[in-house]
């Protein structure tokens, strides 16, 4: 039976991408939260953040 390797967590070193996905893409550091912007919108909520127009 072939082993399943997961190369996401792999990971060394530096971890700035978002905690929730691992993307670094577009991370919002403020609030001293880790997420991408699209995990912070899921997060926003949550943590009672409104949404700005
Ligand atoms: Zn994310």
């Amino acid at each position: 039976m072939p082993l399943v390797i997961k190369e996401r967590q792999q990971w060394k070193g530096r971890m700035e991408g978002c905690q929730a996905c691992g993307r670094r893409r577009g991370v919002v550091r403020r609030y001293s939260l880790h997420l991408c912007r699209q995990c912070f919108r899921d997060n926003a909520r949550t943590l009672g953040f409104k949404k700005y127009s």
